[in-house]
């Protein structure tokens, strides 16, 4: 069954056939500026506010709903309709809020550190199962504004790129969320990069660099043996160009790894030509990678060096990692406790 959010207006139209034209206004409206279901659409005659909210059931069903940071972050654990599991994560901060979706039950990246790529693939979620991850966030967010998406959760969002683009498309123009609020995270999917720097609307780009030797970033990121760094480089560089926006490059801090000296030179030198804002992350711990995060020293060291070379960088605040929410930790396990 299609989600409301997998509909475009004429498919609505065509369930609101017999009913007077302004209904498919009002339901539309509802669904995406109010984020209502049509169960709550007072406006709706009684008997047609029963029959859509049958022919448009949910997609998600939440399995659970965990609080951390002080009630600050919310993660869900939603089941899809076939039985696969998703996670998304709401983060409140005292100037905006944001909510962390997945694009994919599990991931086909396999990078080392992260439990989603632990985990494997198993499929790609419609757009419909997208939007609703930000519906219930919005939801959730009330009375304050949600007001940016990152597509930082589950999955590989230029993988499922359609459904990633169409998603997007919904969140911007029916649902008022500006570009610049929108970040596309991606391991660095070089066709993909280069089709995003096609499109119209300019959305932020996030690329997870890891390594900026492809010795060790084939190691960390084995995708990066099909799309190398050079080859990388120069699709970032064709977006940020083509788009006009900021590039941001992840880098999860891995103990003796990748927080060297010699590997902060070599971010210094992959940043500096494509003028990209570096996001260091402590790693995360996850059960199938033995090595861990940087010492807060060792952080602020490699930030310092950074900073030293000219280089743009802030280290992320980590939320939600008492309850396995944190970036790299979202699995779809059974949650504990
Ligand atoms: N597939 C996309 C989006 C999901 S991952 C991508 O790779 O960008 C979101 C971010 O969390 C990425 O930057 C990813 O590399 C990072 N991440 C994965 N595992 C992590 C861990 N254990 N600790 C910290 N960050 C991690």
């Amino acid at each position: 069954m299609p989600s409301p959010y997998d509909l475009t207006r004429d498919e609505l139209s065509l369930l609101l056939a017999g009913e007077p034209s302004y209904r498919v206004r009002q339901v539309w409206e509802g669904l995406h500026a109010r984020v209502q279901r049509p169960e709550e659409m007072t406006e709706l005659p009684a008997a047609l506010r029963e029959s859509l909210g049958e022919a448009l059931p949910p997609s998600l069903r939440e399995r659970s709903c965990r609080l951390a940071d002080g009630g600050e972050t919310t993660k869900w654990l939603w089941a899809l309709e076939d039985g696969a599991l998703v996670e998304t994560v709401l983060m409140r901060y005292p100037d905006r809020v944001t909510v962390c979706v997945s694009t994919q039950a599990g991931c086909a990246m396999a990078c080392r550190f992260c439990a989603t790529g632990q985990a494997g693939f198993r499929r790609h979620l419609r757009q419909g199962e997208i939007v609703e991850q930000v519906v219930a966030a919005a939801r959730e967010a009330k009375p304050r504004r949600l007001g940016n998406v990152v597509f930082m959760g589950m999955g590989e969002p230029l993988a499922n790129y359609d459904r990633v683009w169409g998603s997007i498309e919904r969140l911007h123009g029916e649902m008022g969320i500006s570009a610049r609020r929108l970040t596309v995270s991606t391991v660095g999917l070089v066709p993909g990069i280069r089709r995003l720097a096609t499109e119209s609307l300019p959305v932020n780009l996030a690329v997870s660099l890891h390594a900026a030797n492809d010795a060790l970033r084939d190691d960390l990121v084995p995708v990066n043996r099909r799309y190398p760094l050079e080859q990388l480089a120069a699709a970032c560089a064709a977006y940020v160009e083509a788009s006009g926006r900021r590039l941001s490059l992840e880098w999860a801090l891995i103990d003796g790894v990748n927080d060297r000296e010699g590997d902060a030179a070599e971010l210094a030198a992959f940043a500096r030509p494509l003028a990209a804002h570096v996001n260091l992350i402590p790693l995360n711990p996850t059960p199938g990678y033995p090595v861990v995060g940087s010492s807060p020293q060792r952080v602020r060291r490699f930030r310092d060096s950074l900073t030293a070379r000219g280089i743009n960088a802030t280290v992320r605040v980590t939320r939600g990692a008492e309850i396995d929410a944190a970036c790299g930790q979202l699995a779809a396990g059974a949650p504990a406790g």
